[in-house]
């Protein structure tokens, strides 16, 4: 065969009918399913019908907006047969593309939506299938009478560093009890849930090896509500801190089962690794879904900064026949095409059970954290002093981007955790 011969053949079978080298069918695909696209277009429906008029308003607020709460749950969005069906995508792109789009509508009222999947994603992580049948539906309410919950891991003292968390879970034999006592903060949710889950340090000298994962089940006592924190943004979704105060809990509220925590602690004492931590898990699950949350913010400053550049006048023509403001909006583009790439691999390969080698799950939030920062400011850019009023929605979206680079690991915890992956040394 003569070396253009192949080249041909080569061509013909990549432009071809697209299939893979030998017929038997492709071996690789960006093309959403069906499915996959109808749900994409259900939700974005919603978020622009439902959830983007009612943005500025609910920011303005800073309250929990439970009406679009409760319109989310009557359509099936909110709720756990919704969550079920996105999370069993088994190409795991179906979570980032739903937080995408609802995030696209307003991060806000996106996160109060979303918000109660993170104490779901450590009930299923970490619980028995016994405990994430009892509570993950008790997170969520039923549709006509919605709920919320808060995963409640950081503290006053314990932010980045996890291991240094204060609150304590002691075991009470005689009445097959968990006492719980501490101060959690910045829990989103926390104080206005059903459930909260809280991680609690069993042995405080083990450090977050001696940690564990408790469900607070609505109603119990010695668990309130503290300060509710004023933000920057997000001010649609609730943050405060939490107080447990002699919080007792059944003993089947031990997420995962006493049996379980006693063999990890106990390997832990003889200084054996452990496989893993309880807050970290819930974390490197939800770190690519939390990716998707800044992709839609970014991509509705982008799009919004892209028609206005077109309809924008100066100097006789639309500012966008400029080379400064089409590049900046090119480039733009090219950042959240670019980050979506990497939020849609990180959510395959933890869906499909692939060791994250290079800390990919990482990667993925840190980009699009930092691509959703950066392209809001941009957007505010294009939009000049419209761009920096409250008339213009631009001006909300950045303030909302900005936490994407601090919660669920900051961005120097995100580039520690890849410097770490790639040397496999402990990069400090
Ligand atoms: C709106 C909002 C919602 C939140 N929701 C939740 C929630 O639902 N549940 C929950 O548990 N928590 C929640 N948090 C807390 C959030 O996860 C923490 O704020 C975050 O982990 C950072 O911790 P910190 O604020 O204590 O910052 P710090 O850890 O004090 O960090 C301060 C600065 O120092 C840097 N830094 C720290 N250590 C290092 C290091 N080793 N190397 C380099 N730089 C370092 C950080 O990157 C950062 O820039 C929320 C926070 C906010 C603001």
């Amino acid at each position: 065969m003569s070396t253009t011969g192949g080249a041909e053949e080569l061509i013909e079978s990549a432009l071809g009918d697209g299939q893979g080298s030998a017929g038997d069918g492709p071996a690789f695909s960006m093309a959403l399913t069906q499915d996959q696209e109808d749900v994409r277009d259900w939700v974005h429906g919603f978020a622009e019908a439902t959830v983007r008029p009612a943005a500025a308003e609910w920011d303005e607020r800073e309250e929990t907006p439970w009406p679009v709460i409760a319109e989310a749950a009557q359509i099936g969005l909110y709720g756990y047969e919704g969550l079920a069906q996105f999370w069993f995508d088994e190409s795991g792109l179906m979570m980032p593309i739903v937080n995408e789009e609802l995030f696209w509508g307003d991060a806000g009222i996106g996160l109060s939506i979303m918000g109660t999947s993170l104490a779901v994603a450590a009930i299923f992580g970490q619980g028995t299938p016994e405990q994430s049948a009892e509570w993950i539906p008790q997170c969520f309410g039923a549709p006509d009478d919605p709920r919320v919950a808060a995963f409640c891991s950081s503290e006053p003292d314990a932010g980045s560093d996890v291991s240094a968390i204060r609150t304590t879970a002691r075991y009470d034999e005689a009445n097959d009890e968990w006492v719980l006592n501490g101060q959690k903060a910045w829990a989103t949710n926390g104080g206005i849930a059903a459930v909260h889950v809280v991680i609690a340090s069993v042995d405080r000298e083990l450090g977050s090896r001696g940690h564990a994962a408790f469900v607070i089940p609505p109603g119990t006592k010695g668990c309130e509500q503290g300060a509710k924190v004023r933000k920057h943004g997000l001010r649609a979704s609730h943050t405060a801190d939490v107080h447990l105060d002699d919080c007792r809990v059944p003993g089947s509220c031990l997420l995962g089962g006493k049996e379980k925590l006693d063999e990890r602690v106990a390997r832990a004492r003889e200084g054996k690794r452990a496989k893993s931590q309880a807050a970290m898990q819930t974390f490197e699950t939800s770190r690519p879904t939390v990716g998707a949350q800044a992709l839609g913010i970014a991509r509705a400053a982008y799009e919004y900064a892209l028609d206005y550049a077109k309809e924008r006048v100066q100097f006789g023509r639309p500012i966008i026949e400029n080379q400064a403001i089409a590049f900046t909006l090119a480039n733009m583009k090219l950042e959240i095409d670019a980050a979506r790439l990497l939020v849609w691999r990180a959510a395959w390969m933890g869906r499909n059970g692939i060791r994250f080698e290079n800390a990919e799950g990482s990667m993925s939030k840190l980009k699009a954290g930092e691509v959703a920062v950066w392209a809001t400011e941009r957007a505010m850019q294009v939009l000049g002093g419209n761009g920096y009023t409250r008339e213009y929605p631009v001006e909300r979206m950045h303030r909302d981007a900005k936490i994407y680079d601090i919660f669920e690991g900051t961005a120097e915890i995100q580039r520690l955790v890849i410097s770490r992956a790639i040397s496999g040394m402990h990069v400090r």
